[in-house]
């Protein structure tokens, strides 16, 4: 900002005393008489003797009055006066002379002269003349002053209205403008020049004309029109320097009219001139505005609506329907085993995943439709069109084919289930929170019964829900209340018939519901960290059903123990488990691991590391559902695998398809090639077991042979087979 517009530099008013004389007479007697008269009031006077003095005294600084003679040598009063106008020096002279012609008089006069007396005058007058010169002199100065500051001001303000960063404007009577400040170049892209004589509508945003007709015209004053409105106006985006993204620019306004005011006799009347107003660009405001309300609408990850949008829009929906007594769905997704992704992959790829999957559900919805993430894995959708339960029920199977096809992460193919619960307004309940908790009852249920699929809210379900609400506080129950079971599940050897192995499967005896099985219940375990005190019940329990069992110990047979990633991961691990070998005097090579291929994933190097602790202990680690991770092959040649499960997947497919049977085909053949022994799960019928044996697979487990069942019936089994061998080796 320029410096001169701040500072100050207004002179002070002259007081009397500063009042500068100069008294020029070639008589020296007279002018020394005169100045020791002035000297009394005036202390500020100098002499001059001759015109020529005179001169060069009023070149070198000014005096406020002159007293000047006119007839003296060198050079004369009428040339000082000539000087002094020609120069147009400031001052005020008076002249006293002995001439008495009337043209002397008048030619000083007209060269400049304030006051002419003649000599001999009195001095009272001559101090008369020169007040009243000084009076003059006095309001000239303050005139120039006021005028002086008034320039000032009007530099200042119009600075201040130029370099606002707010567009300043003025409208005539027509509503045209008449004033735009520079800022309407930086905030809207015109050139002022645009928009002077233009009408104010031509800038405003389509939206906002009916809102800125009153406003951007306003015409009331001041105190009247304190409020201030947001606004839409347009850009011109090509004439501007910086890039508009959008070409509306919000801007909050304020306006108010001008108004002049005139006399009319005694009466004051005011008329309206045009409108002031200042309009500030809130463009930086508005976005954060924008952006906390759509961080509180929306999941940032996935970018879908949240739960409070959904919950929002849910309401609506439902108040619609129930005025129009129409349907609307509710459906609940949770995607199966995407906590075992997110363990390893890791969670960025985990999120990655839940973006892509996001964006596949997405594309088959439609627009008045809202998908909303819950959070983690869990995504909801509203229909809010009337909508029939076959609908409904084709946009599940749209829904689930979508995640069908494979998701790539890290280069590796990774398959995506989901399961979906539907809720049906009004059927299933007219309030939303019931709805949306009876859609994710029916989700659970999915989940329980085999998953990936979708079922529909049935009020069976509610005491099946009862249970899974506090799955975890009732595995705690049940840890403490010994509601926890093993059943035992024989492998054989089908080329001898012998019992060679046995798995231990947990479940769980529940005092309301019965048996219930492990799919049930596991993942929540999982989830809530409860499973390492779970395995560490089925260790327990494995080592005092079986190992003190005479018949048993005899037998040799290997008890396949399952265990969850959290049990590999905590520190104990493997100590904890040698040391209870040795507690319970197990022989190691009595004991076999099963775990996922997913499981060492995460951290391989550590994985690798406690399973050769393990193997170098003797015990065995056999890899449970084979072929059904993520990970790769690699894995069998680094870690101490002993044994391959092919799962129940695998087998079910021999029978049904060409490739199914040559997958497992291979399967046999590559952990052959590894030198791994093979246990195939689930074998169901005399078709599966031929082929198996067929290729060389001789050792499974299935319901063909046996149930998995409770110890005292598993115990029963051995001492036959024990006894029918030592009959048979007796005969
Ligand atoms: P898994 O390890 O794959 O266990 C085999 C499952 O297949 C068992 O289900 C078994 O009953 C079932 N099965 C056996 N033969 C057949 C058959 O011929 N046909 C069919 N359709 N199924 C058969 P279960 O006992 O319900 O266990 C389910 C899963 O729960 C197990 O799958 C395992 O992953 C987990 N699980 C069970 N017990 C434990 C445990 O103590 N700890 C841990 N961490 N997980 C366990
Ligand atoms: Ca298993
Ligand atoms: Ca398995």
């Amino acid at each position: 900002m320029d410096n001169s517009l701040i500072s100050s530099d207004e002179n002070p008013p002259r007081s009397e005393k500063s009042i500068s004389f100069l008294v020029v007479d070639d008589d020296a007697r007279a002018r020394e008489s005169l100045v020791a008269l002035l000297k009394r009031q005036w202390p500020d006077i100098t002499e001059a003797e001759d015109g020529e003095e005179a001169i060069s005294l009023i070149q070198q600084r000014q005096y406020n009055l002159i007293i000047l003679d006119l007839n003296m040598p060198k050079k004369s009063g009428d040339q000082v006066l000539t000087f002094i106008r020609e120069k147009k020096i400031q001052t005020t002279v008076i002249v006293i002379s002995g001439e008495t012609s009337i043209n002397k008089v008048t030619d000083a006069v007209r060269l400049g002269a304030y006051d002419i007396f003649r000599k001999p005058y009195s001095f009272d007058e001559l101090e008369h003349s020169i007040r009243n010169a000084l009076d003059k002199l006095l309001v000239e100065d303050e005139k120039a002053q006021i005028q002086k500051r008034l320039e000032h001001s009007e530099q200042l303000h119009r600075y201040m209205v130029n370099n606002s960063p707010d567009l300043i404007y003025i409208l005539n009577l027509k509503g045209e403008f008449s004033f735009v400040n520079n800022s309407v170049k930086r905030l809207l892209g015109y050139e002022r020049a645009d928009l002077i004589g233009k009408h104010y509508s031509e800038i405003i945003a389509d939206e906002d004309r009916m809102k800125a007709e009153y406003l951007f015209n306003e015409r009331r004053r001041e105190s009247r029109t304190n409020r201030t409105v947001e606004l839409g106006l347009k850009c011109n985006a090509v004439n501007s320097s910086k890039s508009f993204q959008t070409s509306v620019c919000p801007i909050e306004l304020n306006s108010m009219g001008i108004y002049s005011v005139d006399s009319k006799g005694s009466k004051k009347v005011s008329t309206y001139q045009g409108t002031y107003g200042v309009a500030r660009d809130i463009s930086s405001r508005k976005k954060a505005e924008k952006l906390i309300t759509y961080q509180a609408y929306h999941d940032l990850l996935t970018k879908l609506p949240n739960r409070a949008m959904l919950l929002d829009r849910l309401d609506l929906a439902v108040k619609q329907a129930a005025r129009t007594g129409q349907t609307l769905i509710v459906m609940f997704l949770d995607l199966d085993r995407f906590k075992l992704i997110n363990d390893s992959f890791g969670h960025v790829v985990g999120d990655q995943l839940l973006v892509e999957v996001a964006d596949r559900l997405k594309a088959e919805i439609r627009t008045g439709d809202t998908l909303a993430r819950l959070g983690g894995d869990e995504f909801m959708l509203l229909l809010p069109q009337p909508t029939t339960r076959l609908q409904a029920e084709s946009v599940a199977q749209k829904l689930i084919a979508s995640l069908q096809q494979p998701f790539y992460l890290r280069g590796k193919e990774v398959y995506v289930n989901v399961s979906i619960g539907i809720a049906v307004f009004p059927d299933d309940s007219n309030d939303i929170n019931t709805l949306i908790k009876n859609a994710d009852m029916a989700m659970y249920d999915v989940k329980a019964t085999g998953k990936n699929g979708y079922t529909f809210y049935d009020d069976k379900l509610e005491h099946a829900a009862a249970e899974k609400i506090s799955i975890e506080s009732g595995l705690r129950k049940a840890l403490k209340n010994d509601e926890l079971e093993i059943y035992y599940q024989p492998q054989l050897d089908v080329t001898t018939r012998r019992i060679v192995g046995v798995e231990a499967l947990l479940r769980w005896n529940h005092p309301e519901f019965g048996l219930v099985e492990p799919n049930y219940f596991i993942e929540h375990a999982e989830e809530s960290r409860i499973i390492e005190q779970l395995s560490d019940w089925v260790l327990h329990r494995v080592a005092t059903d079986l190992f003190a069992n005479e018949d048993f110990l005899a037998s040799g047979i290997k008890v396949s123990i399952n265990l969850s990633a959290s049990d590999i991961r905590n520190k104990n691990f493997p100590e904890s488990l040698v040391a209870l070998t040795r507690h319970y005097g197990i022989e190691p090579k009595r004991l076999e691991i099963e775990i996922t291929e997913n499981m060492f994933m995460s951290d391989i190097q550590a994985c690798t590391h406690k399973l050769q602790v393990l193997s170098n202990k003797g015990i065995s680690i056999a890899i449970d559902d084979f072929g059904t991770g993520y990970s790769s092959l690699n894995y069998l040649r680094e870690l101490p695998v002993h044994a391959v499960k092919i799962d129940y997947s695998f087998v079910s497919e021999i029978e049904h398809s060409e490739k199914g049977a040559a997958l497992v085909a291979a399967i046999v053949g590559m952990a052959q090639g590894l030198g791994i022994d093979i246990v195939a799960e689930g074998v169901e019928n005399t078709n599966q077991s031929d082929y198996l044996e067929e290729l060389g697979c001789h050792v499974m487990q299935g319901y063909l042979f046996s149930r998995p069942v409770a110890v005292s019936d598993f115990l029963g089994r051995i001492t036959t087979q024990k006894e029918n061998y030592s009959s048979l080796s007796n005969a």
